[in-house]
Parts: structure tokens; C-alpha cells; sequence
């Protein structure tokens, strides 16, 4: 049985569900969620993934930021304890890189407890390999938060995977947009609603009839466990994905299967579903609960004031057979056409927290 047999029926029996419901069921089905039963992450054919992200592509992602974070828990004045988090660590590659270059401060290293806020059964073996004295949590609500043990939380491409509503402007008000059985297939279908059950904290763009306007209320969830969380421990945030600074309408709604864009529907639990992140949303819903935000910043522009370049002219120097493939990984992570202006970067703070680099 495949999750599409399971909606098949259950939406014959129901009727149409919404589209968050949907992404929900196909993302973390407890049986057959595309995160519960496969490995998402790899290069098509080798490793059979369906995509890659910044720590996968390039050792000198995670390299900077364990410098970002050594750099930051120094100017908390050295505590003797720190939890480092990261949300959807993935295989587990972003945070060996940023532990093994951060590794240069022993008193850091000595310092940090590691912390995963995963769902994945297949991931988390995966990440204990790489980091096996990590502590792992099902979500952000069981993370231990205590005064005198300082926190940075990382989260890559985390976002984008939790499950968003969408609505459509119409004449006399929204439709949402819902998912439905019909002739053996799953298909896109909207149900009106008087007024869309937008989030009062999310500021709407300038819409017209039949524009799309998405949602995310997990992700205010996560932004409000987040700041509770820094603000008992005090710490910082580096929330990176890619989406928009600004309120912007459009679907951003998509399917990746094997590095190839897919149709969302067609193979639920099988392909990786993501929709753009909305940054001003997620600093509103963080600044609301207490915490400062820093610009929202492109990735290629935060790397390059961490310094990419220079770390991309050291390894250049230490392997100089390689050095096509660094710069080309180099231009993958921060040139305008890649990754470098699609992906953004948020800084979060508690109030004690000193500033942010790279902003
Ligand atoms: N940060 C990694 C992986 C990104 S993929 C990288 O950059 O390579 C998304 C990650 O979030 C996966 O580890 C996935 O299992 C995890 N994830 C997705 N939804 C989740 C949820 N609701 N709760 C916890 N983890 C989740």
C-alpha cells in the first residue's frame, strides 16, 4: 500500500482535505511520510536523494558558520556551557563541519552540548554516525532551556518543509486551496472562506482577485518556541532557507523527486514537498515574542562577510588538485544565479545575547 492508495480511499470516504493536511500527511505520515521512510538527501543516483543543500554541496557552509558560532559564544565571555541546536540536521554533515572547524577553540569544543530537533527515525541514524554524543528531541517543545546555559540554534532548510495553508483572492473573499480524490487521481480543488484565517502577525502584500497568498501557522509555532526557549537561556538564531523578504504573492508550492521538479500530487510520501519561506513573517513572529531580529540578508552575502573567499583561497592552497571544484562549489553557495540571492539569512537575539556577525 502507497500513501496516494491511503489518501485515495480516505478522500473518497472524507472528501477534499486542505492542502496543509496534505503536506502534512506526505511529509511525516507516521508510516509513510516521505521524512519517516526515505533518505532525502544525496546526489540523484549515487546515494538515490531526491536534493542537496549548502552543507552537502560545499564542507566550507558548515566551516564558516562553526567559525560564526565559536566567534559568538567567545563574545558571551567563554560560558562554560552552551547548547548548540540544530532543527532537521539532515545527514548530519552541517554540524560535523561546524564542530570540527570550531574545533580550533578547545575550550568551545569542551564547552557545546549538542542538540537535534529531528523527526526522521532514518535521519537521526544517519546524524548519529556523524555526531554520536548529540541528544535528540522530537520538536522544539522538549528542548531543555535553563538559565546559565546559553543557546545557538541553527536550522538549514528547515522551514521550508513545514506544511503551509494557501488561499486565493477571489471577488467576495478567499477560497483555500484543498486536496481532492477524482478519477483515480489527486487533484488540486478550493473551497471558499468568508475571510482566509491568516495569522494576525502576517502582513499581507497588495493582492488581487485570483492571486495566491501562503501560510505557515507551524512556522509562527516554531518562531514562538524559539524565542521562549532564548529567552530563558539566553542566545542567538541563524535561521537560513530560501523564500522571500517581503510579503509577495505567488505558489510556491513544490514537488522534487530525484533532483527534478514533480507534480506535488502525484506521488505523495515519494518526493520532497517545500514551499518559500516568508523571512519578514518569521522576524515578526520572533520580534513579537521578545527577541531581536537582524535584516533579512542573502546567503551569498552573509557567506562573503563571514569569509568564503578566504576560506575558498586556504583550501585552494592546501589542495591545489581541487581547486576547480572549490571555486565552483565556492560560486554554488553564493554566486546571484545559484544559491547566493534565492537563500536568505535571519539573525535572532535575546536581549543579552551580543550583536550578530555577518549581517
Ligand atoms: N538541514 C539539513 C537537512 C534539510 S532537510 C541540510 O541542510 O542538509 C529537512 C530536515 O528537517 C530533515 O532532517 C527532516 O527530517 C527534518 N524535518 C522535517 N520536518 C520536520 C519536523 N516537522 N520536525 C522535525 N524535523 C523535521
Amino acid at each position: 500500500m502507497s500513501l496516494f492508495h491511503v489518501l485515495q480511499k480516505e478522500l473518497q470516504e472524507t472528501g477534499p482535505i486542505t492542502l496543509q493536511a496534505y503536506m502534512r500527511r506526505a511529509l511525516t505520515d507516521p508510516t509513510y511520510g516521505y521524512y519517516i521512510q526515505r533518505q532525502p538527501l544525496g546526489s540523484a543516483g549515487v546515494d538515490g536523494g531526491d536534493f542537496t543543500t549548502a552543507p552537502e554541496i560545499s564542507q566550507m557552509f558548515g566551516e564558516l558558520l562553526g567559525a560564526w558560532c565559536a566567534d559568538l559564544w567567545h563574545r558571551m565571555d567563554s560560558p562554560p556551557k552552551l547548547s548548540l541546536v540544530e532543527l532537521g540536521p539532515g545527514r548530519g554533515t552541517l554540524m560535523a563541519d561546524v564542530l570540527r572547524a570550531a574545533s580550533v577553540l578547545p575550550a568551545f569544543s569542551k564547552a557545546v552540548e549538542v542538540h537535534f530537533v529531528e523527526i526522521s527515525p532514518t535521519l537521526r541514524a544517519l546524524q548519529a554516525e556523524k555526531v554520536p554524543d548529540a541528544h535528540w528531541h522530537d520538536d522544539l517543545a522538549a528542548l531543555p532551556a535553563s538559565q546559565g546555559q546559553p543557546m545557538i540554534i541553527l536550522a538549514n532548510e528547515f522551514f521550508d518543509a513545514l506544511p503551509i495553508q494557501q488561499f486565493r483572492k477571489t471577488d467576495s473573499g478567499w477560497d483555500e486551496m484543498m486536496v481532492a480524490e477524482a478519477a483515480e487521481a489527486l487533484v488540486f480543488t478550493e473551497r471558499a472562506c468568508d475571510t482566509a484565517p491568516f495569522s494576525p502577525l502576517q502582513r499581507l502584500p497588495e493582492v488581487e482577485t485570483g492571486d495566491i497568498v501562503e501560510a505557515c501557522p507551524d512556522a509562527e509555532q516554531v518562531m514562538r518556541l524559539l524565542a521562549d526557549k532564548l529567552t530563558i537561556a539566553g542566545g542567538a538564531a541563524l535561521i537560513i532557507d530560501y523564500g522571500y523578504s517581503a510579503p509577495s504573492v505567488g505558489d510556491s508550492f513544490q514537488a522534487l523527486h530525484r533532483h527534478t521538479y514533480a507534480d506535488p500530487l502525484a506521488n505523495p510520501g515519494e518526493a520532497d514537498l517545500t514551499a518559500h519561506v516568508n523571512f519578514s513573517y518569521l522576524r515578526d513572529a520572533a520580534t513579537t515574542s521578545g527577541l531581536a531580529g537582524t535584516q533579512i540578508v542573502q546567503q551569498g552575502a552573509f557567506l562573503q562577510a563571514l569569509g568564503l573567499d578566504v576560506r575558498a583561497q586556504a583550501l585552494c592552497a592546501s589542495s591545489p588538485d581541487r581547486q576547480r571544484q572549490i571555486l565552483a562549489e565556492r560560486d554554488r553557495l553564493a554566486a546571484a544565479d545559484q544559491m547566493g540571492h534565492l537563500f536568505k539569512v535571519l539573525g535572532l537575539a535575546s536581549a543579552s545575547c551580543p550583536p550578530l556577525a555577518g549581517f
